[in-house]
C-alpha cells in the first residue's frame, strides 16, 4: 500500500476497477532518447489517478514538475492527465478515456509516462501494447508487493514506497523510552488485515520488549474506548483503518483522529497524512520527496541512462504539538528528524533582537564600569590636587609671613618696650618712701594691656602660618576678616609710609569658605598693592572696601595709588609665574584666583580713576536666599 492509497477514492476505485482499458502506449525499448534524435524537447506525461483536488497526487505531481523544469531549464514538454478513476471506475469510461488519449497524443507521443498511484499504473501496464508510440514507463506511490500483484513487466520502473513499521516503532521507543506496553491498531478491510499481518511479522523482534496487544476486529467506538484506557507507559502504532468491524468505511486519518482525541498514550503512525490528525509522527514518505525521486528517475531516463527500481526516501517526522502534549523530549529525537508545528524558542524567534539587546547591555556595562573607574580616578586626582593646593597655599602663607616679619617684629617691639618701661616706672614708684598705690595699679593695668597687644600680634602671626590638612569650611563676615587682615598689614603699611583706610559694608557679609585661605587672598592683593606704591613723592594710599553687590554677593575691593597695571596685562597677572618684580615668584595672584574660584567666587583686576590698580574679589553669600 502506498502513500497515495490514503484516500477513500483510491480504495473505492481499487475494488471496482475492471479490465477494459484501451491500449495507450507501445513499449519500444529505444523509446528514450527519441527526443534527442528528433532534436526536440522531451515529452513527459504524468497520469494522475483522481481529479486535481486530491492532494496526495497533486503534491507529488507538482514536485515532479518543479524538479523537471528546473533541471532542463524549462526545455521540456510536460503533460498532465487526471484520469478520475475513482469516480468513473467502469470499463466503458476507461475505454473512452484510453481512446481519447490515443487520439490526443497520436502526433506527440510522450518519451516518458509517469503513472502516479496504483490505479494509474494498472491502467498503463494493462494496455500499453495496444497504443502506438514509444515511452518509458515509471510508476510511483505504492509498494513492491503491489507491483508484483499488478504483474508489471520488467521494463516498467517503480519508485516504491515501502512502509516498514519497525522504523516508526523505533522512533516511538526513542521518544518514550520508559514505555512497557505496545499497542498496534489495524482496521478490518482486506488491506487493513494484510497490513496488520505484515506489521506482526515486521514487529516480531521489536514487540518482545513490550507487553504487546494487537487491536483488530474492533468497531471505531471500541478503538476509541481501548485507546482511552491505554496505560501511560504505552506506545501505540496506528496502521490503517479503512473499515471497522461493523463495515463502516473511513479515510484512515479520520479514524485516527477520533482515536487520538481521547487516547491516554501517544499514538504513532507511518503516514505523513496522520500528522495533523493527532499522530505524534513516524517514519514516513512525503509526497514532495516521492515526486522528487520520480523526477530524478525521469531525468535519467531522458538522458538514456539505465534506470532501476528505487525506494522513495523516508524521513522521521513528528508533530511538535504532540511532543508537548505527551511530554516527550525533543532531545530524544533521532538527528535529522523534521518537526512540524514547532514553535521557535524565544531565542530562535528573536535572536537578532536578543543579540542586539545583549550587545547594548554589555556595551552599557562596559561604559558604566569605565565611567565608575574614571570617576574614582577623578576623585583621587581631585583629592590629590586639593592637597597640592593646600601645600601651595601654606608655602604662600609662609612667604607672606616672611615678608611681614620685619614689620611684625617691629610691631611686637612696641608693647614689649612699653611693658619694660612701665615695669621700670613701677619699681621706681615702689622704691619711694610713700609709694602711690593708685599709680602702681594704673601701671600694672597698662602692662596687662600691652601684654594683650603682644599676644594679639603673636596670635595673628600664628593664624597667618596655620597649615590646613583639609579645607575647613566656616561661615564668617568678609568685613571682619578684612579688618583682621588690615591689623596684620598695619605695621608693614606704617613701615612703608602707606595710609590704610577701610570702609566696611553696612550689613554683615556672611560667606562660606576657609577663613585662613580668604585672608591669604586679601594679604596677597594688599602686599602687591603696597609693592606697587614705591615711587617717591607720590601719595601712598591703600583702600579696602567691602560691600553687597546688586546681585547679592559679597565684594571686597582693594585699590591703591600705585602705577596701575599695564594695558593688556589684566589677565596675564593671574597666570602662574607672571611677575615684574626682580625677586617675585609670580604665584601670589594665581593662588588668590585658585582660592577664590574654589569657593565659587571671581577675582578681577582693573585700574582706578587715579591710575592705581583696583582688585575686586566677589564671593557668594553663605545664605543667598536669606537676603
Ligand atoms: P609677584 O607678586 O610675585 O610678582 P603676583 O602673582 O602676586 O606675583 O603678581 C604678579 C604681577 O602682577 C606682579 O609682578 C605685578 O607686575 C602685577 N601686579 C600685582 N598687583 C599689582 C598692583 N596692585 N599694581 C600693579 N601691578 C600689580
Amino acid at each position: 500500500m502506498g502513500v497515495l492509497r490514503n484516500s477513500a477514492c483510491l480504495r473505492q476505485w481499487l475494488t471496482r476497477v475492471g479490465g477494459i482499458c484501451l491500449l495507450l502506449f507501445v513499449t519500444v525499448p529505444a523509446a528514450v532518447g527519441q527526443a534527442l534524435t528528433e532534436n526536440r524537447s522531451p515529452r513527459v506525461l504524468v497520469l494522475y489517478p483522481y481529479d486535481e483536488r486530491i492532494a496526495a497526487t497533486t503534491v507529488a505531481g507538482e514536485a515532479i514538475r518543479a524538479r523537471l523544469l528546473d533541471a532542463t531549464g524549462a526545455k521540456i514538454d510536460l503533460f498532465s492527465e487526471f484520469l478520475d478513476l475513482a469516480r468513473f471506475p467502469d470499463e466503458d469510461y476507461m475505454d473512452r478515456m484510453a481512446q481519447f488519449l490515443v487520439t490526443k497524443y497520436s502526433g506527440r507521443s510522450p518519451d516518458v509516462v509517469i503513472a502516479l498511484g496504483e490505479q494509474s499504473a494498472k491502467f498503463v501496464v494493462t494496455h500499453r501494447a495496444t497504443l502506438a508510440g514509444v515511452a518509458k514507463i515509471i510508476v510511483a506511490g505504492f509498494n513492491k508487493s503491489t507491483a508484483l500483484k499488478l504483474k508489471m513487466p520488467p521494463d516498467v520502473i517503480g519508485a516504491f514506497t515501502e512502509f516498514n513499521i519497525t522504523k516508526t516503532a523505533e522512533l516511538a521507543r526513542r521518544l518514550h523510552p520508559s514505555a512497557r506496553h505496545l499497542f498496534v491498531l489495524g482496521g478490518s478491510s482486506e488491506f487493513d488485515r494484510w497490513w496488520l499481518e505484515t506489521a506482526k511479522a515486521d514487529l516480531a523482534e521489536f514487540s518482545k520488549d513490550y507487553d504487546t496487544t494487537y487491536l483488530e476486529d474492533l468497531t471505531i467506538e471500541e478503538f476509541v474506548a481501548q485507546a482511552a484506557a491505554f496505560p501511560p507507559d504505552s506506545i501505540a502504532l496506528a496502521l490503517t483503518i479503512f473499515q471497522d468491524r461493523s463495515g463502516r468505511n473511513f479515510i484512515p486519518r479520520d479514524a485516527i483522529k477520533q482515536i487520538t482525541a481521547t487516547a491516554s498514550a501517544p499514538i504513532f503512525g507511518p503516514y505523513s497524512t496522520y500528522i495533523d490528525y493527532g499522530s505524534v509522527g513516524g517514519n514516513v514518505v512525503t509526497f514532495e520527496a516521492l515526486g522528487e525521486s520520480v523526477a530524478d528517475l525521469t531525468l535519467d531516463a531522458l538522458h538514456g541512462k539505465p534506470i532501476t527500481h528505487i525506494q522513495a526516501p523516508h524521513f522521521d517526522v513528528v508533530d511538535a504539538r504532540q511532543l508537548k502534549r505527551w511530554g516527550l523530549s525533543e532531545r530524544n529525537l533521532p538527528p535529522g528528524t523534521f518537526q512540524m508545528y514547532r514553535q521557535p524558542t524565544f531565542l530562535e524567534q528573536y535572536w537578532l533582537t536578543a543579540l542586539v539587546v545583549s550587545a547594548v547591555i554589555t556595551l552599557q556595562s562596559v561604559f558604566i564600569i569605565i565611567l565608575l573607574f574614571e570617576r574614582r580616578r577623578r576623585r583621587t586626582a581631585e583629592v590629590e590636587s586639593r592637597h597640592r593646593l593646600l601645600e601651595v597655599i601654606h608655602l604662600n602663607q609662609s612667604a607672606t609671613a616672611g615678608a611681614l616679619s620685619a614689620s611684625i617684629a617691629h610691631e611686637l617691639n612696641q608693647p614689649l618696650g612699653a611693658i619694660r618701661s612701665n615695669a621700670e616706672a613701677a619699681s621706681i614708684v615702689l622704691r619711694s618712701a610713700c609709694p602711690d598705690l593708685k599709680l602702681i595699679e594704673q601701671i600694672l593695668t597698662d602692662i596687662q594691656d600691652d601684654d594683650q597687644r603682644a599676644h594679639d600680634i603673636i596670635s595673628r602671626m600664628r593664624g597667618l602660618l596655620k597649615k590646613r590638612a583639609e579645607i575647613e569650611w566656616q561661615e564668617f563676615d568678609l568685613s571682619e576678616l578684612t579688618a583682621t587682615a588690615i591689623k596684620i598689614l598695619k605695621g608693614e603699611a606704617v613701615r612703608r609710609g602707606i595710609e590704610v583706610s577701610s570702609t566696611p559694608a553696612r550689613e554683615p557679609l556672611l560667606v562660606r569658605a576657609d577663613k585662613v585661605h580668604v585672608q591669604q587672598v586679601v594679604l596677597n592683593i594688599a602686599i602687591n598693592a603696597m609693592d606697587a606704591m614705591t615711587k617717591a613723592g607720590k601719595e601712598r594710599k591703600l583702600t579696602l572696601e567691602t560691600r553687597l553687590t546688586k546681585d547679592a554677593k559679597a565684594e571686597l575691593s582693594i585699590s591703591d595709588s600705585g602705577e596701575g597695571i599695564p594695558d593688556g596685562k589684566f589677565a596675564a597677572i593671574f597666570e602662574p609665574f607672571y611677575t615684574t618684580k626682580p625677586s617675585g615668584t609670580g604665584l601670589g595672584l594665581s593662588i588668590a584666583r585658585t582660592i577664590v574660584e574654589t569657593y565659587g567666587g571671581r577675582i578681577m583686576a582693573s585700574n582706578g580713576g587715579d591710575g592705581g590698580a583696583v582688585f575686586r574679589v566677589i564671593l557668594p553669600l553663605a545664605r543667598a536666599e536669606a537676603r
